[in-house]
């Protein structure tokens, strides 16, 4: 079983290295952002929770989104391991993911942090655009689709998420950063910690990042 954590704030491109990833270690991507905005639109109360939750930028509670994420990891398509995008973010979170792949004598091979300032992070976001179908992420500055309104991949409309305004931005950033420092912490503790600089180009990201989790050059995709 493969487990790598990819951490860094909100924006700072892990939802756009993250399929990169996947697909050479083919295991699937468990983006707990995802899971999330697929509770809400369950419409369930506790959807309905989550969502003003979200749309106020703090973090949800630990055990909602432990007990959900952990429920998804035991997927079976998680068999393997599974790239993990938005989970750990606090320490209690970290904890709870080590205990529950101790019992299958699995660990985090590799936690990666994608490393942004913190300006440069809100441009970005105000820029961001997702695919309806799918969640690709697309910037208009560094990253552009290349219809304006259409995802590359799969055609859908891109959107942008609703707690993107700068007004949430700057809210999740200073409820989020402190907690994720805790987590980059506790893996920098346990000898697992890569950090790449997140401004740099995303092929010279992407380059890192398969460097930190040992991926062989043939197992990686042209371009
Ligand atoms: P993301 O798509 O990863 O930026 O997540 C969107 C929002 O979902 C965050 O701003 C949080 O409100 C919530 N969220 C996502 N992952 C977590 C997590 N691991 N713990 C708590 N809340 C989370």
């Amino acid at each position: 079983m493969t487990v790598v954590v990819l951490l860094g704030a909100p924006g700072a491109g892990k939802g756009t290295q993250a399929p990169i990833l996947a697909a050479c270690l083919k295991v699937p991507i468990l983006a707990s952002g995802e899971l999330l905005r697929s509770v809400v639109a369950s419409g369930s109360e506790l959807g309905r929770q989550v969502q003003a939750t979200m749309l106020s930028g703090e973090l949800v509670d630990d055990d909602t989104i432990v007990r959900t994420f952990l429920d998804r990891l035991r997927g079976p398509d998680a068999s393997k391991g599974a790239i993990l995008d938005g989970f750990p973010r606090t320490r209690g979170q970290a904890v709870a993911l080590d205990d529950a792949l101790a019992e299958h004598s699995a660990r985090v091979d590799r936690a990666i942090l994608i490393h942004v300032p913190l300006d440069e992070l809100v441009t970005r976001m105000a820029g961001r655009l997702i695919c309806q179908a799918s969640g690709h992420v697309y910037n208009l500055q560094s990253n552009p689709p290349q219809q304006p309104d259409r995802c590359d991949i799969d055609g859908s409309p891109l959107v942008h998420r609703a707690d993107d305004g700068e007004v949430t931005v700057r809210a999740r950033m200073a409820q989020q950063m402190p907690p994720l420092e805790e987590v980059v912490e506790y893996y920098r503790s346990r000898g697992v910690l890569a950090t790449i600089d997140g401004r740099l180009p995303i092929p010279e990201v992407t380059t890192q990042l398969l460097n930190a989790v040992d991926v062989p050059a043939e197992s990686r995709q042209p371009g």
